[in-house]
């Protein structure tokens, strides 16, 4: 045992205590996957080495055979796990085994609710990591070195997972990281060859270095027991270098789970190997459920980097459209060089090519999914169907594809849930229909009764219902698909074409004509309050409606400008009457013009409350009603 100097001990950080207690108490019917977390972090180390050591080949102190070592000692109830990968300073201990760098951890610790079962999902989409070791051990040692640090710059990290670490600085003479298992009492079947060598074979067969278990020698009575043969108990071999029809799902699977740090299988991969002017293999999965931090701005994205098999990079963004930033996966290049940087990658036209390329795969994969697993594909939308939303506006070359990955609420789709794609509404659209419909809002239940919608019901035109907040953004973007243009039905002069007779046409021109003068003098009552006033054709149950005009901003995003503080650009609507409805006959045969204007504001006000707008003047609304409601009562 080497001396241990600079002893001190340090507190873990809150996530980390509530991270640790979550584990210990939720994982307990998965133990094993202690085993894979720390090979994939010591996968993740020598990666890292071997990149470094492309500028410094200093770093490899001699030791190229880079790989992992597994190995247990059943008197002692331990398993050791050591690597000649990168290592760690005592600063890296401190910082990497005592806090979460990940940004957003504390808020998504809030949303721990004490229910193991739901927190056991939650911690999936969190990745469980290093302190995954105390779900087996109830002390777990840590002796590493930077590799570049002299052998007096060890660090010793120890703890019992309880709160607090003790960090000392100790002579290691190899370069890398050794951990120390000391297994609770209940666990010493991990102190196992037989075991351990099921696990690695289960869970890290595809890491690409070799992992050694040492060979397991019968003991000759009266000798001392000979020092340890090793031999590799893994493939070691690249997943992605591999021919597809060689690899198992289940390969593919837990390989996923190394390069996404998650806990659950991927929904769908696509693996592919491109020839060429360019050369390329390319390994893309899709998650099966959202990462917490999905919407945070400088939450992870994008592809790990490998160029000609050597690791170079996490996280590169170049790769994918922002949209796509939840696919996770491998791109392993053959014309890069190797001393890439983000900078270079974001100017090298072949990363353009490559981008396309790998955009399309993604779009492809999901189009597969969507028509062979629909089930799934309603699980992948719930999870990530507003960050497509984004595709339109982004990627103008694949509007058309992303317009078709599209899911949407509509008329004819029971509570609301965004089901129905635009193929299967053209596929249902009725004889003569030329367009697609929809409806934007901010609630399902106020889109679902708007008074917008009363023709389409009566004709038994099926009309999509867009609630989310990013909904009228993404209609701007969206003009056709499969050659059918979009109509916002509460925009402009409603004209539903070859949808309407030629004789209910001619019947709606003649009571227009009727009711001209009916027309001027509800113009004169709401004067500027309205841009225009016409008899509508899109009634049947209210009496009046608003309209917004062609060019004018919808609801939804006037109220995300107003909300971000810009100035919108003032608009008025357009209040269109039913000319079939008791309110207006009776408005229409009013002789008082003071009523008339009270009624004809009421009117108006109520169109807007039920486009789910907000009155100017409520106070003004209220009391014209009660004025009206007084005098109905005498
Ligand atoms: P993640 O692997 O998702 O980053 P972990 O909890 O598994 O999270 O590991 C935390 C960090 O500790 C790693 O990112 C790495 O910096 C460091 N680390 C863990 N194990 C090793 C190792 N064997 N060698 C070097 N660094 C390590
Ligand atoms: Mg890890």
């Amino acid at each position: 045992m080497s001396v241990e100097t600079q002893k001190e001990t340090l507190g873990f950080q809150t996530e980390v205590k509530q991270l640790l207690h979550l584990m210990i108490h939720s994982l307990y019917s998965n133990k094993e996957i202690f085993l894979r977390e720390l090979i994939s972090n010591a996968s993740d180390a020598v990666d890292k080495l071997r990149f470094e050591a492309l500028s410094k080949p200093e770093l490899l102190e001699g030791g190229a055979e880079l790989k992992i070592r597994v190995s247990f000692d059943k008197d002692a109830n331990t398993v050791t796990l050591e690597d000649n990968g990168i290592g760690m300073s005592r600063d890296d201990v401190v910082t990497h085994l005592g806090t979460i760098a990940k940004s957003g951890t504390a808020d998504f610790m809030k949303n721990l609710s004490g229910d193991q079962k739901k927190d056991s999902h939650l911690i999936g989409q969190f990745g469980v990591g290093f302190y995954s070791a105390f779900i087996v051990a109830d002390q777990v040692d840590v002796f590493s070195r930077r590799a570049g640090l002299a052998a007096s710059e060890g660090v010793h990290w120890s703890s019992k997972g309880e709160g607090e670490f003790e960090v000392a600085t100790v002579d290691k003479a190899d370069r890398g990281t050794r951990i120390v298992l000391h297994l609770k009492s209940g666990e010493n079947e991990f102190a196992d060859g037989w075991r351990l060598r099921n696990i690695i074979k289960k869970y890290s067969d595809h890491i690409a270095l070799p992992i050694e278990l040492p060979k397991e020698v019968a003991a000759v009575e009266g000798e001392d027991k000979p020092a340890p043969e090793w031999e590799t108990v893994n493939r070691a071999s690249a997943l992605w270098t591999r021919p597809r029809t060689e690899v198992k799902d289940e390969e593919y699977q837990e390989f996923y789970k190394h390069i996404a740090h998650d806990f659950e299988n991927p929904l769908s991969w696509s693996h592919n190997k491109v020839e060429g002017k360019l050369e390329y293999s390319s390994l893309l999965y899709v998650p099966a459920r959202a990462p917490f931090d999905l919407y945070q701005r400088e939450a992870p994205k994008g592809l790990k980097l490998y160029v000609q098999r050597v690791f170079v990079m996490d996280q590169a963004e170049s790769f994918l459209p922002l949209y796509l930033r939840f696919i996770k996966g491998v791109v392993d290049s053959n014309d890069l060089s190797l001393n890439v940087s983000r900078e270079i990658l974001q100017k090298d036209p072949i990363i353009d090519s490559m981008k396309s390329a790998l955009t399309k795969r993604v779009l492809d994969m999901l189009e597969k999914l969507a028509k062979n697993e629909p089930e799934q594909y309603k699980g992948f939308w719930k999870n990530f169907g507003q960050v497509m939303k984004e595709g339109p506006a982004e990627d103008f070359a694949n509007k058309e594809k992303i317009a078709g990955l599209l899911r949407f609420a509509s008329t004819l789709a029971e509570d609301g849930e965004q089901v129905v794609s635009l193929a299967e509404y053209l596929a249902r659209a009725k004889e003569g229909q030329d367009k697609i419909y929809f409806l934007t809002g901010e609630t399902y239940a106020q889109v679902k009764n708007s008074p917008h919608l009363e023709v389409f019901r009566k004709k038994g035109i099926e009309v999509l219902l867009l609630t989310d907040r990013i909904d009228e953004w993404l209609m701007s973007y969206l003009n056709e698909f499969d050659g059918k243009s979009f109509v916002d039905v509460a925009r402009g002069d409603l004209d539903l074409g070859n949808l309407d007779s030629e004789e209910d046409k001619k019947a709606a021109e003649e009571v227009a004509k009727t009711k001209e003068g009916l027309v001027e003098r509800i113009k004169t009552a709401l004067g500027d309050a309205v841009s225009e006033v016409r008899v509508s054709h899109r009634l049947t149950d209210s009496p009046a409606i608003l309209a917004i005009g062609e060019q004018d901003l919808g609801l939804q995003m006037r109220q995300i400008l107003e909300a971000s503080g810009q100035k919108v650009p003032d608009s008025k609507p357009i209040f269109e009457f039913n000319p079939g409805h008791p309110l207006i006959e009776k408005l229409d045969a009013e002789p008082d013009e003071d009523r008339f204007g009270d009624l004809s504001h009421i009117l108006l006000d109520q169109a807007a409350l039920a486009a789910g707008d907000s009155l100017k003047d409520p106070a003004a609304y209220v009391r014209r009603l009660n004025k009206l409601l007084v005098e109905l009562s005498v």
